[in-house]
């Protein structure tokens, strides 16, 4: 334990923004870390308590008394060393985790939690600045062959797993960069994509192959799913690579977006998130979009108050869109849980994001009735307001308002895989459409097809970065288990 009285001598510290009217000028990141003295003192708070509660609030279970002690200490190699012991990819979880191991933080019952996410992020950054992370290519080589079908964090933590014990792993990718949702989800002033790409940079030395514009099976002509992102110009069908590889993992992720199909829905102006928030990513890494989706000096209405609806209001605030209004069908949560209830785990609560504080007007217990246009597109949404009772929404009498609308950005959340890429591999689904494999010693995220494993979203549903790590590290111990009959690797 650092120091025995620091949680009573400290306060926690935040890390900081730049400030507003800056930030929205671009698309860069903007949060500034601790210092490292700011850290250590951070690290001082940590009571290394007997039973860490964060460790298990964290879904890749990080040894954090560990590194916050070791931080305290100023030995900044061995606290990566233990943060890397657990995680593949702290650099990408110190910067977007919501942090469910603070929630956890047995400080957090009557203080403020201990500094976590933030103290990782200054442990990785500190890492690669000094030049210790270093690839860590496997001495000997097993001859097996694993195909990945998806590059999100999933796809990538079990490709960096199964190389370093000596597989060839091939990671096949429909889009041209690698990266999942972190590359074209999560927008670059929240996660810089320089932090994929040198990840990408340490797995090649350390032998991973990355097939990018190349599909695996096929995506259906139209519908939902036919809107998202592909840029395949090569096709291997499920066939050919159950023949050319020993194990194949799925790791595509839970793409097809919840629709919202009310009067109105095919005025032009209504698009998907993942429509809106790829094309700007794409355009910041140089790329060209034709006819962009752009908010300027636009009234935008984002249907959806999760992080994918805060994510399009940061980015319509960055095109200059002339009002932003953000709609959550739930009533407002309260601005404080109540911890005698909620600890240790992740409480209902209202969070306001940095894109929140740029500029957006909120609503909450509203519903959709109809999309009006004039001309074929979009002018307005007709809104009601709803109460939760008996199990379902029940509309209030009289509440019906139109509000103006020139942009409408749908982020009510992912449904399911797309199901051609199951179908093309005979998969089962479970009852949510989602890939069916357990995670218990037994099941192993072995889906019915032989040889076939599942993890990340395309198994769990939609998620989080952390837990798409998690099973991607755990799915490649079983198929290392699989292919050698024992496996070294961690769960
Ligand atoms: C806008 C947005 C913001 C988010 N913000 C956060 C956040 O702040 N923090 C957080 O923790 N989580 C966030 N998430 C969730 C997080 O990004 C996902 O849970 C995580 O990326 C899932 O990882 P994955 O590897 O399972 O799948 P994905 O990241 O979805 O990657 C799947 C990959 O598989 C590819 N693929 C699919 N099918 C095929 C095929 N047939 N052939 C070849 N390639 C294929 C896809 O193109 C994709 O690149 C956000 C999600 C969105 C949409
Ligand atoms: S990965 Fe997330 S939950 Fe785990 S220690 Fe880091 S911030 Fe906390």
């Amino acid at each position: 334990m650092g120091k025995v009285t620091g949680f009573l001598e400290f306060e926690r510290l935040e890390e900081g923004y730049e400030p507003v009217e800056k930030r929205v000028k671009n698309y860069k990141e903007f949060v500034i870390g601790l210092s490292a003295e700011e850290a250590k003192v951070q690290g001082a708070r940590c009571m290394d308590c007997g039973t860490p509660f964060c460790n298990n609030g964290c879904p890749v279970n990080n040894i954090i008394p560990d590194f916050n002690d070791l931080v305290f200490q100023g030995d900044w190699k061995n606290a990566v060393q233990v943060l890397h012991s657990t995680n593949n990819f702290p650099d990408f979880t110190g910067r977007v985790c919501p942090a469910p191991c603070e929630a956890a933080c047995v400080l957090n019952i009557n203080n403020d939690a201990v500094g976590i996410k933030s103290i990782e992020h200054s442990i990785i950054d500190r890492a690669w600045a000094e030049g210790w992370v270093q690839p860590q290519p496997a001495k000997v080589k097993t001859g097996k062959k694993v195909a990945i079908v998806g590059s999100g964090p999933a796809g990538m933590a079990a490709a960096q797993q199964l190389a370093r014990v000596g597989h060839d792993v091939t990671v096949f990718e429909k889009n041209d960069t690698i990266g999942g949702l972190l590359r074209f989800g999560i927008p670059d002033f929240k996660f810089d994509k320089s932090h994929i790409d040198r990840r990408v940079q340490q797995m090649e030395a350390e032998g991973v192959v990355f097939k990018t514009n190349t599909i695996v099976g096929e995506l259906p002509k139209s519908g939902a799913a036919a809107k998202v992102t592909n840029w395949a110009q090569t096709t291997v069908t499920p066939e050919q690579l159950q023949k050319d590889f020993d194990a194949v993992i799925l790791t595509g992720g839970s793409e097809q977006s919840r629709d919202l199909p009310v009067p109105g829905r095919d005025l032009a102006g209504i698009h998907f998130a993942m429509e809106f928030l790829p094309q700007q990513n794409r355009v910041n890494a140089g790329g060209k979009v034709k006819e962009q989706i752009r908010a300027d000096g636009k009234h935008v209405i984002v249907i959806g108050g999760g992080d994918t609806g805060s994510d399009c209001v940061g980015t319509s605030n960055r095109h200059g869109a002339k009002s932003v209004v953000q709609f959550e069908v739930m009533p407002q949560p309260p601005e404080e849980e109540n911890k005698e209830l909620t600890w240790p785990y992740w409480p209902i609560k209202l969070r306001t994001s940095s894109s929140h504080e740029e500029g957006c007007e909120r609503e909450f217990a509203i519903a959709t009735k109809e999309f009006i246009g004039e001309a074929g597109k979009v002018t307005g949404v007709k809104t009601v307001r709803v109460e939760f009772k008996n199990g379902k929404f029940e509309e209030v009498a009289g509440s019906e308002q139109t509000l103006k609308a020139d942009l409408v950005l749908l982020a009510m959340g992912f449904t399911n895989p797309v199901d051609t890429l199951l179908q093309g591999f005979g998969v089962e689904k479970d009852a949510r459409g989602n890939a069916k494999a357990g995670t218990d010693a037994d099941t192993g995220y072995k889906t019915n097809v032989a040889k076939v494993f599942a993890a990340g979203d395309v198994r769990r549903g939609q998620s989080l970065v952390v837990w798409a790590i998690r099973e991607g590290r755990q799915a490649a111990r079983e198929v290392d288990a699989f292919l050698m009959g024992a496996s070294t690797l961690p769960r």
